[in-house]
C-alpha cells in the first residue's frame, strides 16, 4: 500500500490547527466564543449561530460510543489490507463526535455505550484518529 494510493486527509487553512494538534497527541476542537456551541470539523463560522469568533480547544479524548460497525468489504483498493476493521463513532465528553477506526485492542469490549478512549495511529506520515481504548467501567 503506497501513501499516493491511501486517501488521506488534506490539511487547509481552517483544518490546519487540528492537524498540527493531531501530531502533538492533541485532539482538537472549536468552540464558538458566542455561544458556546461545540463542533469538530472546521468552520469559519458556528454552524450553529454563524458566529465567527471560535476558539480551538483540547479534547480529554474520552467518550461514549454511538455505534460502530465492521468493514468486511474494502470501499477503495487501499483499504484491502486492513479488512476486516472497525468503525465507531464516538460522542466525546466535550459534546462532538468523532468517526475512526478502532485500533485491534479499542476493538476488544467495543459496545454501544462503552466508554472508550481515542488517540492517534500514524498513517503514512499523518496523525489520524483511532479508538485507542475501551475504558474500564468507573474508569
Ligand atoms: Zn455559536
Amino acid at each position: 500500500m503506497t501513501a499516493a494510493s491511501y486517501p488521506l486527509p488534506r490539511p487547509d487553512a481552517y483544518t490546519q490547527p487540528y492537524w498540527d494538534g493531531a501530531a502533538a497527541g492533541e485532539l482538537r476542537y472549536q468552540r464558538c466564543a458566542a455561544c458556546g456551541h461545540v463542533q469538530l470539523i472546521p468552520r469559519s463560522l458556528c454552524e450553529q449561530c454563524h458566529g465567527s469568533r471560535l476558539d480551538w480547544q483540547v479534547s480529554q479524548r474520552t467518550g461514549t460510543v454511538l455505534t460502530f460497525t465492521t468493514v468486511y468489504r474494502a470501499p477503495l483498493p487501499a483499504f484491502k489490507s486492513m479488512v476486516p476493521y472497525v468503525i465507531a463513532i464516538v460522542d466525546m465528553d466535550e459534546g462532538f463526535r468523532v468517526m475512526a477506526n478502532a485500533l485491534p485492542q479499542g476493538r476488544e469490549g467495543l459496545e454501544i455505550g462503552v466508554r472508550v478512549r481515542i488517540g492517534f495511529q500514524d498513517v503514512h506520515g499523518m496523525a489520524l484518529p483511532v479508538v485507542e481504548a475501551v475504558q474500564e467501567a468507573g474508569a
